[in-house]
């Protein structure tokens, strides 16, 4: 017997219509200030125009952005005194009290819906590392956090970009293995030290990584200790190399180490 399939009302309405239904219902708001705006998951045009994006001239490895254009291939003092593990990092944008609502919104907040809006951005700082590499990952949150967030943030991040890029996305490549105290308020020696053996490579996925060309994704790039650490865990395990793409980073005098 042949079965005639009918369209149900909601996929016979076009993406489009149900979108603006739901602007109007839920008009879209700044991601900074939450001012209403034109479109969904962006800025307001204060926000824009406020925010620093970052872009070259910067560190080839770490990303800090120079003021001035030293030329390519130029590391930072940070970088050429303690270099990381990790190949390259890029983030979209500077930390600053406006983006640090953006995450806070997204974190806690339950701004699911901003993912797309800044997984675009970070794939325009992050190009090149995006077509370079043959898995992404993202930094683990605990358990514990994972619970209390209900969702890893950076996930929400990485299964766009790797859509995007057409390559496979791997959320449970790195686990943390025992737990770190919060990082906030520790100086960057005493972050390297509380994140030293914090992560593992799952065991289903160690045969996977080898030689293979990883990009660990993460919403705010700090001291970047923790991605530092994973970076090295992974190198252990094989990894040909490890690239690190965030939403965002702290500029400071002094740069990543
Ligand atoms: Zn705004
Ligand atoms: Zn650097």
């Amino acid at each position: 017997m042949r079965i005639e399939t009918f369209p149900g009302v909601a996929t016979a309405l076009p993406a489009q219509i149900l979108h603006a239904a739901l602007n109007f219902v839920l008009p879209p708001r700044c991601a900074s200030c939450g001012v209403q705006t034109g479109s969904t998951g962006g800025l307001c045009t204060e926000c824009w125009t406020q925010a620093r994006f970052i872009a070259a001239p910067q560190c080839c490895q770490c990303g800090y952005p120079f003021e001035l254009d030293f030329g390519v291939g130029v590391r930072c003092g940070a970088c050429l005194s303690r270099p990381p593990y990790f190949d390259r990092a890029r983030a979209a944008v500077a930390y600053d009290d406006r983006i640090a609502q953006i995450v806070i919104a997204f974190k806690h907040g339950d701004r699911t819906d901003l993912a797309p809006g800044l997984a675009a951005w970070m794939r325009r700082a992050g190009g090149e590392l995006l077509q370079e590499a043959d898995i992404i990952a993202t930094v683990p949150l605990h358990r514990r956090r994972l619970f209390s967030r209900r969702y890893n943030q950076s996930s929400l991040l990485g299964q766009p970009l790797a859509r995007a890029a057409g390559i496979p996305f791997i959320g449970d490549l790195v686990i943390r293995q025992r737990e770190t105290d919060s990082q906030g308020h520790l100086s960057p020696s005493a972050r390297r030290r509380n994140v030293e053996g914090a992560f593992r490579v799952a065991a289903q996925h160690k045969d996977t990584l080898k030689d293979k060309r990883v990009l660990l994704i993460d919403d705010v790039l700090t001291t970047g200790a923790t991605v530092n650490a994973i970076a090295r865990r992974l190198k252990r395990e094989g990894a040909r190399t490890v690239d690190v793409l965030t939403l965002t980073r702290v500029v400071r005098e002094t740069s990543v180490s």
